[in-house]
């Protein structure tokens, strides 16, 4: 996934610890992502930059494709993140300058780590099932490790946890004791939560992670707040549990992790440090250094944005 506006803006954000459990309901925004698919944007959001690590929260779809050509986002550039693609419905083509060709598919979660860089593509494939729902997400790496080599990896053997109405499968990091085989950087955690209809479930939570709920499916009650589809509930810190219930089939995905202990700057694709160290990356994309070729793409790659007027400032995790 690709950031796209013309004028990737910065938002405001000054960085405050979190206190404890909260509730803060947070409703996205829609970015146009190439000429024909919307995404909406949940975070970064103008009161809230993070949770834990996960910095880039994008839900798509369900969109109907049989009318449309589907998603064709171009090769653009990522550094000092990881993106996590995890579908609910349809197929999506990446293509990375590391060479692998992967279509991605529901059950099957795909990290891609950027680190000092790297580029894809990433398209709904010509043979394409009628519709297209899912998620990117964005992870940003900690100081250490925000240069380290890039790697995809395409995760098929998650662990499931189920219960009495609640099917949980792990994407990133541990939930009940099931720990995911995907490689991250920081405490976190990332899962796909199914509810049945009727479903009563407490879920465990990591005292010390900060976490929200992002509903993708139906509507859920989380702890007691109603969420529809598309919005993300910011839950504090501090919790062992939250009480999810769904009249009907749901599904959310839960985030959490530990306070994201840096400043970063992000901007367009890029996750830094500073404006320095963007510029430069927004400077090699444009000559054709540090990030390889995207082989495979019928068409061009995505350029840059224009860096705006103003030196872009370290960002902290919340408003
Ligand atoms: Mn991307």
């Amino acid at each position: 996934m690709s950031n796209v506006e013309p004028h990737p803006a910065e938002t405001v954000c000054v960085t405050g610890p979190a206190q404890g459990p909260t509730h803060e309901l947070l409703v996205g925004r829609d970015v146009p992502l190439g000429k024909h698919t919307v995404v909406n944007r949940t975070l970064p959001h103008r009161d809230r930059r993070m949770v834990g690590a996960w910095c880039f929260v994008d839900h798509f779809g369900p969109d109907a494709l049989l009318a449309m050509p589907g998603m064709r986002v171009p090769p653009h550039p990522h550094t000092g993140l990881q993106t996590v693609t995890w579908l609910l419905e349809g197929a999506v083509e990446h293509r990375d300058s590391l060479g692998n060709a992967q279509t991605i598919t529901p059950g099957a979660l795909n990290l891609m780590t950027a680190g000092r860089g790297i580029a894809h593509s990433e398209e709904s494939p010509s043979d394409r099932p009628p519709t297209l729902h899912g998620v990117q997400l964005w992870v940003a790496l900690p100081d250490a490790e925000t240069t380290i080599a890039p790697r995809f990896e395409h995760v098929t053997d998650l662990p499931r946890v189920t219960g009495p109405g609640v099917d949980v499968t792990v994407l990133l990091g541990e939930v009940a004791g099931a720990a995911s085989p995907a490689r991250v950087h920081t405490p976190i955690v990332g899962a796909d939560v199914a509810l049945a209809a009727g479903a009563d479930s407490q879920m465990p939570l990591e005292r010390d992670f900060e976490h929200a709920v992002l509903v993708t499916t139906g509507e859920v009650e989380v702890d007691g707040v109603a969420v529809a589809p598309g919005r993300l509930l910011y839950l504090g810190i501090g919790r062992t549990e939250v009480r999810l219930r769904a009249g009907t089939p749901a599904r959310l995905l839960l985030l959490g992790g530990e306070p994201f202990g840096a400043e970063i700057v992000m901007w367009w694709n890029f996750v830094g440090r500073s404006h320095e160290e963007i510029s430069q990356a927004r400077e090699d994309w444009q000559a054709g250094r540090r990030f390889g070729l995207v082989h495979g793409f019928d068409g061009d790659p995505l350029p840059a944005p224009e860096l705006p007027s103003v030196r872009l400032r370290p960002r902290g995790r919340s408003r």
